[in-house]
This record gives structure tokens, sequence and C-alpha cells, in this order.
């Protein structure tokens, strides 16, 4: 664009400003007569030779020059004048006068250099200039350096500048990113430190322990001290157990190791204990894909392990008494009345162990005349969260045997996960039943071939006795008498046990008659005044009161509960007998002031061949039949037994029976 014809007129001094751009055409076209360097022709040559170099260059460049520090600048500068309206006016400027808001700044600075001190040097200042429509934080890296007018004369400073705004965004970004990293990290390291999990870092084969959190040293019961040292040295207990060879493996292989509830025997407290977690070995690598470390992680579940290993093995206990037993045992879900029975259960009801049993096939194998008290059993235990417990016969499926089992099952309320269900347990008690049948049937044979040689020595007494009313030979007939009452005693004794023969094979058989209570009372006592001499017995009658029974056996309920009453008082003491009437039914009840029965005691009392043992009981004699037979008999009639008692102070028997009607 400058290549006109006019080139040629110009003075030789202002090619120094072509090729300088719109800078070089401002300097060009400036009045600088006006100023006190005058016009260019008296300019030396070496601050021509300046200008020509800064408007010529791309970096930014500015020019103080002479005695009043007149300016000028190039292109590349000039966006740093920025908006306020100082270029143009700064081309031709004094320094003071362009810059009075950071002259006493900058004006040390060049009359040093101008001195002859050395160049200034500012690295990544930030100047703040207009461009681009807005402010911009730019960065400047700069130098005043002096240019000198003739050797020796200094005639100005030269600034160059440089922008280093990008640099300086990209430091500032890096160390944002290092200080973000370094939170971060650290951030990771508290997390990691605190974790419930073990972790722990080792690096080379060597397994250099250089990381470990506290609960990976709590798990190897070690302190900080092992960071730093090889694992085999830090936790030399390792040492013949697997972990080694697994480590290095993962090494040569690069593929990460999974344990699950794996043991390892660590020393803690001076001992070797078991520990057992779920761990990853997990290899590091560099860039190349080598493996460089290790990193375990592991969740330690020992409590979990070793509560579980216990419930596994009572279970197992469970399971291999129930087998010992040859119990069958059964389940069934209380909701679906979905019925679960074992192989031994299918069996004792004579199926095969793999077919398939519902309740009601089981329930069906039972005689029909248990049926029923068997389901009535279960739903009232299911109904009311009780045990029950029941023995009865059953016929088998296919084999059609007989067999005797006793049944016990319970209700198991849902809790948390486990729906409500009720189990139970079948024992065959075939062969017990069988003894006990066989004892009975020998009781019952003995019992009845004894009564007849008894009946009739019983008549012979009181034959003798009768005839001897009239012998003034007192101690034959107190003798007599005395041999009477043995006798008898002896028959109630005998008859007991064929009543209870006849009652086990559900023989008993009952003369039901209708007869005053009162009556039966005042007999029976009478019958027992021999043995009632050294207690006092009070009666308070019902008044005549009609029931219907077999009046022999409630006579023998009645004896029973008297003769206890004195066998168990000491002498002297009162024995009270008392009959009520109570709506619908007859209660009478016999009191004693005698030692008592403890209360664990009470619940067994009616049970056959039960006698309570303390060293009072010691010497009186008895089966533990009585109380059982009153509770049967009473049973039989539709009536009820029950005692209340108290150790040391006396025991009250009560029984009930309904009214005739
Ligand atoms: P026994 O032949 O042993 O008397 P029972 O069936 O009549 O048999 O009584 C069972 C047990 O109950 C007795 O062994 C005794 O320990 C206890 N017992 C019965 N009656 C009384 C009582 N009045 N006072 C204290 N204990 C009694």
């Amino acid at each position: 664009m400058h290549s006109t014809p006019e080139i040629s007129s110009q003075t030789p001094h202002q090619t120094y400003f072509d090729g300088g751009g719109e800078m070089g055409a401002l300097t060009r076209d400036y009045d600088w007569s006006k100023t006190v360097l005058g016009p260019p022709e008296q300019w030396s040559q070496s601050l021509l030779t300046t200008i020509g170099i800064m408007l010529k260059s791309r970096f930014p460049m500015f020019l103080w020059w002479g005695t009043e520090l007149i300016q000028f600048y190039n292109d590349a500068y000039r966006p740093s004048l920025g908006n306020e309206g100082k270029h143009p006016k700064a081309l031709g400027q004094q320094g003071e006068e362009c810059w009075p808001e950071i002259w006493p700044v900058i004006k040390p600075l060049i009359d040093q250099v101008l001195s002859g001190g050395e160049s200034t040097w500012s690295e990544d200042q930030l100047i703040p200039i207009y461009r681009n429509n807005r402010l911009e934080d730019v960065y400047w890296t700069f130098s005043y350096s002096k240019v000198n007018d003739a050797p020796g004369k200094p005639g100005g400073v030269l600034v160059i500048c440089s922008e280093t705004t990008e640099k300086v965004n990209t430091m500032r970004k890096i160390e944002n990113t290092i200080s973000e990293l370094a939170e971060s990290e650290s951030r990771l390291r508290f997390m990691l430190a605190d974790a419930p999990v073990a972790i722990a870092l080792f690096t080379g084969r060597a397994l250099i322990i250089e990381a470990a959190n506290k609960k990976v040293l709590e798990v190897w019961g070690k302190g900080e001290e092992v960071i730093g040292k090889p694992l085999h040295i830090a936790v030399p207990e390792l040492k013949d157990q697997p972990f080694f060879q697994i480590l290095d493996d993962v090494f040569t292989t690069g593929q990460s190791f999974h344990g699950n509830e794996v043991k390892a025997m660590l020393e803690l407290n001076h001992k070797l204990e078991e520990v057992y977690s779920n761990f990853v070995y997990q290899p590091l690598k560099n860039v190349n894909g080598e493996t460089t470390g290790i990193v375990l992680v592991a969740n330690v579940i020992t409590e979990q392990v070793i509560a579980r290993k216990k419930v596994e093995q009572a279970e197992e206990m469970l399971r291999l008494s129930i087998e010992a037993a040859n119990v069958g045992t059964w389940h069934m879900d209380v909701d679906t009345r979905k019925f679960s029975p074992s192989s031994r259960m299918k069996e004792l009801y004579g199926f095969d162990p793999e077919e398939e049993v519902s309740y009601d096939d089981i329930t069906n194998q039972i005689p029909e005349e248990y049926r029923n008290k068997v389901r009535l059993a279960v739903e009232q235990a299911i109904a009311s969260g009780e045990s029950y417990s029941i023995e009865h016969p059953v016929t088998g499926y296919h084999d059609q045997t007989s067999r005797w089992v006793r049944a016990l099952g319970k209700l198991y309320p849902d809790t948390a996960g486990h729906p409500a269900h009720f189990s139970g347990l079948t024992l065959d008690i075939t062969e017990q039943k069988q003894d006990e049948m066989r004892k009975n049937d020998f009781i019952g044979m003995v019992s009845h071939e004894l009564k007849t040689p008894l009946t009739s020595l019983n008549g012979y007494l009181q034959l003798l006795i009768a005839r001897m009313k009239k012998s003034e030979d007192t101690f034959t007939t107190g003798s007599l008498e005395k041999a009477h009452a043995q006798v008898k005693k002896m028959s109630t004794m005998i008859n007991g046990f064929l009543n209870i023969s006849r009652l086990e094979s559900g023989k008993i058989h009952l003369d039901m008659e209708t007869f005053d209570l009162d009556q039966l009372i005042r007999e029976i006592i009478e019958e027992t005044k021999p043995t009632l001499q050294h207690h006092s017995l009070t009666l308070s009658p019902c008044h005549p009161v009609s029931i219907h029974a077999d009046r022999e056996k409630i006579g023998s309920v009645i004896s029973n509960l008297l003769s206890n009453a004195i066998k168990y008082s000491p002498k002297g003491k009162k024995i009270e007998v008392n009959c009520q009437i109570k709506g619908e039914i007859a209660e009478v009840s016999v009191k004693d002031e005698g030692m008592g029965i403890k209360p664990l005691a009470l619940e067994k009392l009616f049970e056959r061949f039960y006698r309570v043992e303390t060293k009072h009981t010691q010497n009186i004699s008895g089966f533990g039949i009585g109380l059982y037979l009153c509770s049967e008999i009473l049973l039989h009639h539709g009536g009820k037994i029950w005692v209340k008692s108290e150790i040391g102070v006396g025991s009250t028997f009560y029984f009930s029976l309904p009214l005739a009607p």
C-alpha cells in the first residue's frame, strides 16, 4: 500500500516508519517539531533505529526518549493503553503527563535504568486492559532497558513486553487442580483411615506395607510401626498360611483375587486367633500394565461366622439327637396349613418316606376313638399358643401295623421373617405301652388271685370277732380286731391295684346309683375311726345331698383323702372334712395341718406312682397310686380333684361331683 511514487519523495529518516502499521503512520504524520525532540530530521541515528525496530516488531514495545521522556509505541502495544483515551494522545506525550497514576512507581525504575543500572524484569504482572469490548485481566512479562543516544550517552528507555495471560491462567488451573487433588486425596485418606473395612497397600514383590488404615492394623493386632516394612516381617504368623502364595500369584498374573469367608490365624493379645473375612487382593498397575503393588480390602466377619457356626452346630446336634432318638418331626404353617412331616414321621404312620403326606392323611391313621381328641388337642394348642402332649395308637397306612405314639407339639408365634408355625415330635412308645399292658395284666391277675383268699380270711376273722364278743379274753379280741383292720387295709390296697389295671385297660365299670353324699362321708369316717385315734376330726356336712355315682368308688376317694390326711400329718393335729353345695355341684374338702406339699410336686401329685420324696415321707408306706385312682374315678364321673397346700402349714384336698338330676 505504500508502494506509491510518493515513497521516492520521502526523506531518508521517514523510511524508519515504513512497515510500522497504524502506529508507523501515526508516528510519521505526527508534528514532532512541537516537542523537545524536534522534527525527525534532527533525530539521532540511535533513536531512528530504535523506533524502526519497535514499529516493525510484533512484540508489544514502548519507548521513552529524551529529557522529557517523550513516548513512542507500536501496534502490538497499543491495546494495552486500553480504552480510557490514552491512545492516541500517548504518542509524543511526556511520560509524566500520560501516567500520573503510576508515575511515582515507574519514574524510579526509569531513572535507575538510565543511570546505568541493570535492566528491570517483571514477570507475569497483572495489567487489566480493555479489549474485545471488555475489561480483561491481562498478564505481562516486561523489561525496561536503556538505549544510548550516542556512545556513553543515555537517550531513553525501551519497554519490551510479552503477554502471559494464557500461561498464567494455565498455571492457575494446574495449581487449582493440584490443590483440589490434594484436598480430595486428603479426604480420601481420611475416609480410608476411618473406614470400617480393612485397607492396606503393598508395593513390590516384597510387599512393603505402603499404607494401612486403622482397621487393618486392628485386625493384624499391630501398630503403625509396621508401615514401611515387608508384610512377612510385619505379620510373621501369616507365613505358613496360604496368603503369601496368593499374593505372589496376583503379582504374576495381574488378576485380582477374591476370598470368601476365609480363615486367617492372627496373633492377637499374644495368642493365635481365628479371623474370618471376605477380601480382595487388587493389583495396581503402571502405564505399561505391569503390577507394581496390591491393595488389600477386607471385610472382617469373624463374629457373624462364629455365630453362624454355633447355630449350625446346635442344629446338627439337634438333628443328631432327633435321629438317635428315632423321633418323627413335623411342622405346619399356621396360615397356609402347609404340613411337612419328616421321613421318620411318615414311617411311624406307615407311609413310605418319599411319599407326599398331608395332615389329614396322618390323622386318618389314628383310630377313630382317638382321632378327634388328637385333632382337638392340636387346634387348641394352636389357638392358645400352648403345647400339647398326647398318647395314642396308630394303624400303619401300608403295613397296617398297630403302634402307640406319644405326640408333642408347640406353637411358635411369628417373628420377623418367620410366619407362625406349629412344630411337633412323635415318639414310638409301642414297646413301653406293651410293657405297661403286660404289667397291668400281671397286676390285675395277681390282685384278682389274691382277692379270693383275702375275702375268706376276712370272713373267718369277722366270724371269730363275733364269737369272741362274749369272751372275757380282751387280748385275743384286741388282736383279732387289729388283724381284721390290717386285712381291710390289704384288701383296699389290692382293690386299688385291681382298679388300676382295669382303668388302664379301659375295663373300669361304674355301678351307678343315687345316694346321699353326707351319709357316705359319715360311714367312711366311722370306718376310719380305728386309725383316727390320734387326730381330732370335725365334719361340716352338706345336709342331705343326692348324687348319682358309683357309691363304693366315691367311698374309696373319701377314704383315700382321709387316710392321707392322717398319714401325712403329725399326731394331735386337726382334720376338717367339709361338704358344700355350689350351684349344680357338691364340693368336698379334707383339710389337714400336716407337712404340706412343695409347689413343684403339686402338679405331679395325681400321676400314677408319684410320691413326694422328702425325709418326712421316707418312712411312710405307700405306692403313689391313691390320688391317681381318685382323679381317674372322678374323671369318669364328670367330677374334678385338686389341692391347695403350703409347706409346714398343711394341705386341703378338694373334689367336686355333679348333683343328681
Ligand atoms: P401314697 O400311697 O404314696 O400315699 P398317694 O397317691 O395317695 O400315694 O399320694 C401321693 C403322694 O402325695 C404321697 O406320696 C405324698 O407324698 C403326697 N400326699 C398325699 N396326700 C398328702 C397330704 N395330705 N399331705 C402331704 N402330702 C400328701
